[in-house]
Protein backbone atom coordinates (compact mmCIF):
# COMPACT_ATOMS: atom_id res chain seq x y z
CA UNK A 1 0.00 0.00 0.00
CA UNK A 2 1.35 3.63 -0.93
CA UNK A 3 1.36 5.86 2.32
CA UNK A 4 0.80 9.31 2.27
CA UNK A 5 0.98 12.26 4.70
CA UNK A 6 -1.47 12.29 6.96
CA UNK A 7 -4.84 14.98 7.03
CA UNK A 8 -4.22 17.32 9.67
CA UNK A 9 -7.34 18.93 11.90
CA UNK A 10 -5.36 22.49 11.81
CA UNK A 11 -4.17 24.62 9.17
CA UNK A 12 -0.71 25.52 8.32
CA UNK A 13 -0.33 28.79 10.11
CA UNK A 14 -2.51 27.50 13.32
CA UNK A 15 0.08 26.99 15.40
CA UNK A 16 2.09 30.13 15.13
CA UNK A 17 3.62 31.44 16.85
CA UNK A 18 4.76 28.64 18.93
CA UNK A 19 5.29 26.87 15.63
CA UNK A 20 5.53 29.53 12.32
CA UNK A 21 4.08 28.51 9.11
CA UNK A 22 7.59 28.03 7.76
CA UNK A 23 8.31 25.76 10.61
CA UNK A 24 5.38 23.44 9.76
CA UNK A 25 5.71 23.81 5.67
CA UNK A 26 9.33 22.54 5.53
CA UNK A 27 8.70 20.02 8.51
CA UNK A 28 5.11 18.74 7.28
CA UNK A 29 5.80 19.47 4.08
CA UNK A 30 9.43 18.58 2.76
CA UNK A 31 10.51 16.81 5.76
CA UNK A 32 8.05 14.08 6.22
CA UNK A 33 6.72 13.85 2.57
CA UNK A 34 10.75 13.03 1.63
CA UNK A 35 10.70 10.23 4.28
CA UNK A 36 6.82 9.53 2.58
CA UNK A 37 8.42 9.30 -0.65
CA UNK A 38 10.99 6.85 0.63
CA UNK A 39 9.65 4.42 2.04
CA UNK A 40 6.78 4.32 -0.87
CA UNK A 41 9.92 3.61 -3.54
CA UNK A 42 12.37 1.14 -0.66
CA UNK A 43 9.07 -0.55 -0.32
CA UNK A 44 7.74 -1.82 -3.94
CA UNK A 45 8.32 -5.13 -4.66
CA UNK A 46 9.05 -6.09 -0.74
CA UNK A 47 7.12 -8.22 1.68
CA UNK A 48 6.26 -4.42 2.95
CA UNK A 49 4.64 -3.37 0.25
CA UNK A 50 1.26 -4.75 1.69
CA UNK A 51 1.62 -4.32 5.22
CA UNK A 52 0.45 -1.34 7.62
CA UNK A 53 2.74 0.99 8.48
CA UNK A 54 2.98 0.23 12.34
CA UNK A 55 4.11 -3.20 11.16
CA UNK A 56 6.35 -2.01 9.40
CA UNK A 57 8.31 -0.02 12.26
CA UNK A 58 7.68 -3.21 14.11
CA UNK A 59 9.74 -5.70 11.78
CA UNK A 60 12.12 -3.97 9.22
CA UNK A 61 15.44 -2.77 9.86
CA UNK A 62 17.85 -0.35 7.72
CA UNK A 63 16.77 2.37 5.82
CA UNK A 64 12.88 0.82 5.49
CA UNK A 65 13.05 1.26 9.06
CA UNK A 66 14.31 4.65 9.22
CA UNK A 67 12.09 6.15 6.73
CA UNK A 68 8.41 3.83 8.17
CA UNK A 69 9.63 4.97 11.91
CA UNK A 70 9.98 8.46 10.73
CA UNK A 71 6.81 8.24 8.77
CA UNK A 72 5.13 7.26 12.08
CA UNK A 73 6.89 9.38 14.20
CA UNK A 74 5.93 12.76 12.27
CA UNK A 75 2.51 11.15 11.67
CA UNK A 76 1.73 10.56 15.50
CA UNK A 77 3.74 13.90 16.61
CA UNK A 78 1.46 16.27 14.08
CA UNK A 79 -1.53 14.51 15.02
CA UNK A 80 -1.26 15.35 19.00
CA UNK A 81 -0.59 19.08 18.39
CA UNK A 82 -3.51 21.40 18.46
CA UNK A 83 -3.98 25.15 17.64
CA UNK A 84 -6.56 25.41 20.38
CA UNK A 85 -5.07 24.14 23.62
CA UNK A 86 -6.86 21.89 25.58
CA UNK A 87 -7.22 21.55 29.35
CA UNK A 88 -5.67 17.85 30.35
CA UNK A 89 -8.15 15.57 31.77
CA UNK A 90 -8.74 14.17 34.95
CA UNK A 91 -7.59 11.09 34.41
CA UNK A 92 -4.50 11.75 32.63
CA UNK A 93 -3.73 14.01 35.39
CA UNK A 94 -3.81 11.17 37.86
CA UNK A 95 -1.72 8.79 35.95
CA UNK A 96 0.98 11.29 35.44
CA UNK A 97 0.95 11.87 39.51
CA UNK A 98 0.71 7.82 40.19
CA UNK A 99 3.69 7.73 37.68
CA UNK A 100 5.57 11.59 38.04
CA UNK A 101 4.34 12.68 41.55
CA UNK A 102 2.21 15.72 39.61
CA UNK A 103 1.18 16.40 35.81
CA UNK A 104 3.74 19.49 36.67
CA UNK A 105 6.44 17.57 37.65
CA UNK A 106 6.02 15.19 34.91
CA UNK A 107 6.49 18.00 32.27
CA UNK A 108 10.19 19.11 33.98
CA UNK A 109 11.02 15.57 33.62
CA UNK A 110 10.30 15.29 30.03
CA UNK A 111 11.48 18.48 29.04
CA UNK A 112 14.92 17.69 30.64
CA UNK A 113 14.55 14.14 29.10
CA UNK A 114 13.44 15.81 25.38
CA UNK A 115 16.67 18.87 25.79
CA UNK A 116 18.92 16.38 27.41
CA UNK A 117 18.73 14.13 24.29
CA UNK A 118 21.93 13.91 22.83
CA UNK A 119 22.27 14.36 18.74
CA UNK A 120 18.49 13.51 16.63
CA UNK A 121 15.72 11.49 18.21
CA UNK A 122 12.61 12.16 20.07
CA UNK A 123 11.68 12.35 23.92
CA UNK A 124 8.31 9.84 24.18
CA UNK A 125 5.90 9.60 27.27
CA UNK A 126 4.46 6.04 26.88
CA UNK A 127 2.36 3.32 29.02
CA UNK A 128 4.41 -0.03 29.84
CA UNK A 129 2.13 -3.50 30.09
CA UNK A 130 1.04 -3.06 33.70
CA UNK A 131 -0.26 0.45 33.13
CA UNK A 132 3.18 2.20 34.50
CA UNK A 133 4.01 5.40 32.63
CA UNK A 134 7.67 6.61 31.63
CA UNK A 135 9.56 8.50 29.25
CA UNK A 136 12.23 7.12 27.55
CA UNK A 137 14.47 8.85 24.59
CA UNK A 138 14.92 7.15 21.23
CA UNK A 139 17.83 8.43 19.23
CA UNK A 140 17.38 8.83 15.37
CA UNK A 141 13.87 7.41 13.98
CA UNK A 142 13.45 5.30 16.87
CA UNK A 143 10.30 4.09 18.09
CA UNK A 144 8.89 2.55 21.54
CA UNK A 145 6.85 0.26 19.95
CA UNK A 146 9.67 -2.27 18.83
CA UNK A 147 10.06 -2.21 22.86
CA UNK A 148 6.85 -3.65 23.74
CA UNK A 149 5.59 0.16 24.78
CA UNK A 150 2.52 1.60 23.88
CA UNK A 151 3.58 5.69 22.68
CA UNK A 152 1.17 8.62 24.05
CA UNK A 153 2.87 11.55 22.69
CA UNK A 154 6.27 12.75 21.67
CA UNK A 155 8.04 15.53 20.84
CA UNK A 156 10.18 15.63 17.89
CA UNK A 157 13.89 17.19 18.95
CA UNK A 158 15.64 16.71 15.08
CA UNK A 159 17.31 20.20 14.87
CA UNK A 160 15.18 20.53 11.54
CA UNK A 161 12.04 20.64 13.90
CA UNK A 162 13.17 24.03 15.69
CA UNK A 163 16.00 25.39 14.14
CA UNK A 164 13.98 28.25 11.59
CA UNK A 165 11.80 29.16 14.89
CA UNK A 166 14.15 28.53 17.87
CA UNK A 167 17.79 28.76 16.31
CA UNK A 168 19.47 26.80 19.15
CA UNK A 169 16.96 27.16 21.86
CA UNK A 170 15.84 23.66 22.43
CA UNK A 171 14.82 23.95 25.35
CA UNK A 172 11.92 27.06 24.04
CA UNK A 173 11.06 24.48 21.34
CA UNK A 174 9.79 21.51 24.15
CA UNK A 175 7.85 24.23 25.97
CA UNK A 176 6.25 25.23 22.95
CA UNK A 177 4.83 21.58 22.27
CA UNK A 178 3.98 20.99 24.94
CA UNK A 179 1.32 24.08 25.04
CA UNK A 180 0.22 22.74 21.71
CA UNK A 181 -0.14 19.17 22.66
CA UNK A 182 -3.60 17.71 22.54
CA UNK A 183 -3.55 16.52 26.38
CA UNK A 184 -7.45 15.33 24.97
CA UNK A 185 -5.77 12.67 22.33
CA UNK A 186 -2.53 11.58 24.85
CA UNK A 187 -5.26 10.90 27.09
CA UNK A 188 -7.44 8.69 25.18
CA UNK A 189 -4.41 6.82 23.91
CA UNK A 190 -4.33 4.88 27.82
CA UNK A 191 -4.72 1.53 27.55
MN1 LIG B 1 11.13 15.94 12.23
Amino acid sequence: MKHFLPELPYASDALAPRMSKETFEYHYGKHLQTYIDNLNRLIEGTPYEDMPLDGIVMKSDGAIFNNAAQTWNHTFFFLTLTAEPVKMPERLAAKLAESFGSADRFREEFSKAAVGLFGSGWAWLVEDKSGHLSIVQKQNAGNPMTDGLVPLMTVDVWEHAYYIDYRNRRPAFVEACLELTDWNKVDGRLV
